[in-house]
């Protein structure tokens, strides 16, 4: 088993994922990696079809009983247990294998071994998983609550699970004391609503004291704010920086709302079609003058624009990802909306055949880009300007 990054909890390494469509293979994720540090928040940034909530999803095992996740690995390190790799001999398994070489497309492989195998060995690791703390914030708690089953009982459930010896006073004590926890009325009438009796927030709310209620390690929250109004959006912002911020959970939460990341997080990791193109300390999102990939630097343009009430300014250019989010070819992936490419900053020739791969540009700071040395990229604000002037050409 591939080793735990230092004083990590989680640490997933050249993660593939792929699907069919109509006979042609499409890669989701290509070759995503990150890191949690123990205690530490990770924000995970990127437009809709990036591929970050199937990156996410695989390696928390809630998507790779398909044949959709082809390699990598995704190794938790959970108090003083031995590491678990959920994702540990996928490769034997899976259908397809990684683009090697010049392959721009994952490759169908003959299967040497049964998918019911597979099953059977990672049920077992992801049930080890389960018992040793991982919870969810789902993106659309409607649609993840049981409509049948009311409050009281679904919570009580999550807390039986944490609590497996624990009798019927202490599992509604429990139950009581996570309605409470986010700020919801902690009484028998909560408990005994059932999910279509709730609105947008309380739904939230009580898909927040779900997964806590399992007194989980390690936290996954997938656009908790998604569908809310402007109001309700700040109050379970606020609410999970009071859960988050002590330093006990670790977790990664999924947004393309920057400011909430900034907020939640102190890790950074962005996407762009499938690939992890910038991992970092959230501090590159706050501070103008840090450097940034180019596509960090657009996303946070457009947070900027989004704040001051103004349309972005900058235009789609190039080709936008299909249906699936796929996009393989030659070179770098962003390279059709990259102002340092457009503005020959760089050897355009490398963006054009060689693909960029993470590399350190300060400590635990990484971009995946061409550009030598970090002055470009610092002066990414200077460039964007320059460029909204026309002062760059087309
Ligand atoms: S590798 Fe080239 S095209 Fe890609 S982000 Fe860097 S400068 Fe832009």
């Amino acid at each position: 088993m591939a080793e735990p990054a230092d004083g990590a909890i989680l640490t997933a390494r050249d993660v593939w994922v792929a699907v069919e469509v109509a006979g042609a293979i499409k890669p989701i994720v290509q070759g995503g990696r990150l890191t949690v540090p123990r205690g530490g928040i990770l924000g995970l940034v990127g437009e809709s079809g990036s591929g970050k909530t199937q990156f996410v999803r695989s390696i928390m095992g809630l998507s790779s009983l398909e044949p959709g996740v082809i390699s990598g690995s995704a190794i938790y390190q959970i108090g003083d247990q031995p590491p678990i790799d959920v994702l540990a001999d996928v490769d034997d398994f899976s259908p397809f294998r990684p683009p090697q070489g010049d392959e721009l497309l994952p490759v169908r492989q003959r299967i040497g071994w049964s998918w019911l195998v597979w099953r059977r060995r990672f049920r077992k690791r992801l049930d080890l998983l389960r018992r040793l703390g991982v919870g969810f914030i789902f993106q659309n708690p409607m649609g993840a609550l049981n409509p049948y089953l009311k409050v009281g009982t679904q919570i009580t459930e999550a807390v039986a699970v944490a609590r497996p010896d624990a009798g019927a006073g202490e599992l509604r004590d429990g139950a009581l004391h996570w309605l409470a926890e986010v700020q919801l009325r902690a009484d028998d009438a909560t408990l005994s609503l059932y999910p279509h009796e709730l609105s947008g927030g309380m739904a939230q709310r009580v898909m927040i004291a779900l997964a806590l209620a399992g007194e989980p390690h390690f936290v996954v929250a997938d656009e908790p704010t998604t569908g809310l109004d402007s109001h309700i959006r700040r109050e379970i912002v606020g609410l999970l920086h009071r859960i988050m911020a002590g330093g006990e959970l670790s977790g990664i939460v999924i947004s393309h709302d920057l400011p909430m990341i900034a907020r939640l997080c102190d890790r950074l990791a962005v996407m762009f079609r499938g690939k992890v193109v910038e991992e970092g300390p959230i501090a590159a999102l706050g501070d103008a003058d840090s450097p940034n990939h180019p596509y960090t630097r657009e996303l946070k343009e457009r947070a900027e624009d989004l704040a001051q009430g103004r349309h972005s300014s900058r235009r789609e250019v190039g080709e936008s990802p299909d249906s699936t989010g796929a996009v393989a070819r030659a070179g770098c992936v962003y390279r059709s909306r990259c102002l340092v490419y457009k503005a020959n900053l760089v050897e355009r020739d490398r963006c054009e055949t060689v693909k960029p791969v993470l590399h350190d540009i300060a400590d635990v700071h990484r971009v995946a880009c061409h550009v030598d040395g970090r002055e470009v990229l610092e002066d990414l604000a200077a460039v964007s300007a320059a460029w909204r002037k026309g002062e760059l050409g087309d």
